[in-house]
């Protein structure tokens, strides 16, 4: 049975554009008989509130969209998150980066040339040639650092071309390089959004992942992950963005309007659904 999700992060107000993910997803799974899930991200909790959680689902709620029991929250499955990581890094596929945001940021401008990935300049690889003695003293002094995925040790553990099917762009093929080596664990979150994520899509069996189309470049660290941690590898749907009337496309930042602020002014859910194109 197809399974599909909508995975928000409780850091503030649903938006419209979220309203139009969420019924995407549920959409498709109504039209192909599916199940759908709702999976609250919630591992940086500095950001995430238990009051937007709770205001998120009656949004949801309120837009006419019913999931599957029980909701995953990521903050009660560290566990699962700790094991894939112990995983990769049992594998010789990891790394503790001690750099800060300035080091990383100084090294990046004194270079001669700075490689760059969909999210700006990769990580300069400043720890990744640390030797097993360096790295093992200074965590015992006690230095913060996060964990980084080595990406071209991890290139060449994988056999072959590895692809993913987007619905909206067709065939895609990894490129394991092009995020860097990303950040899979921080001290205070021992875990990131891209390791969470492709952990969870597995355990919940969701066949059919459908989001943004900002998430689009994110699929080539997911690829790799499942490559490497030996997991099933969904269909992606990333889906076009809404904009706002000035042709920004929405976010909470900007200050689009969210799905609260409808409700409250009166708005009727199933016209809002219609005039997004959902017919049910
Ligand atoms: N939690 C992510 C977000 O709110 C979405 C993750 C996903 O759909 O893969 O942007």
């Amino acid at each position: 049975m197809p399974i599909f999700r909508f995975a928000p992060s409780p850091t503030g107000a649903l938006h419209l554009g979220n309203g139009y993910s969420a019924l995407y997803a549920f959409d498709r799974a109504r039209q192909m008989d599916g199940s759908f899930l709702l999976r609250v991200e919630d591992i940086d909790q500095g950001r995430c509130r238990p009051e937007h959680e709770a205001a998120m689902l009656a949004d949801l709620a309120w837009l006419g969209l019913t999931w599957e029991q029980p909701v995953r929250r990521q903050s009660e499955h560290m566990d699962d998150y700790a094991a894939a990581l112990a995983k990769l890094s049992d594998a010789g596929l990891t790394y503790p980066c001690f750099c800060t945001r300035k080091d990383i940021a100084r090294e990046i401008a004194a270079a001669p040339s700075a490689p760059h990935g969909p999210d700006g300049a990769l990580y300069p690889g400043i720890c990744r040639s640390l030797s097993l003695t360096e790295r093992r003293d200074r965590v015992a002094a006690g230095a913060a650092f996060a964990v980084r995925l080595d990406c071209a040790r991890a290139a060449r553990m994988i056999a072959g071309d590895l692809s993913w099917y987007d619905r909206q762009s067709g065939q895609q093929y990894l490129q394991p390089g092009l995020h860097g080596d990303v950040v899979l664990a921080r001290k205070e979150t021992p875990t990131s959004y891209h390791l969470a994520v492709t952990v969870d899509d597995a355990l919940q069996g969701v066949s059919h992942v459908t989001r943004g189309a900002d998430l689009f470049a994110a699929t080539h660290v997911h690829r790799l992950l499942q490559a490497l941690l030996d997991l099933p590898t969904p269909e992606y749907d990333h889906h076009r963005l809404l904009q706002d009337d000035d042709g920004v496309r929405m976010a909470k930042r900007h200050g689009a309007v969210s799905l609260a602020q409808l409700r409250d002014e009166g708005r009727d859910p199933g016209e809002l659904r219609r005039s997004l194109g959902f017919e049910f």
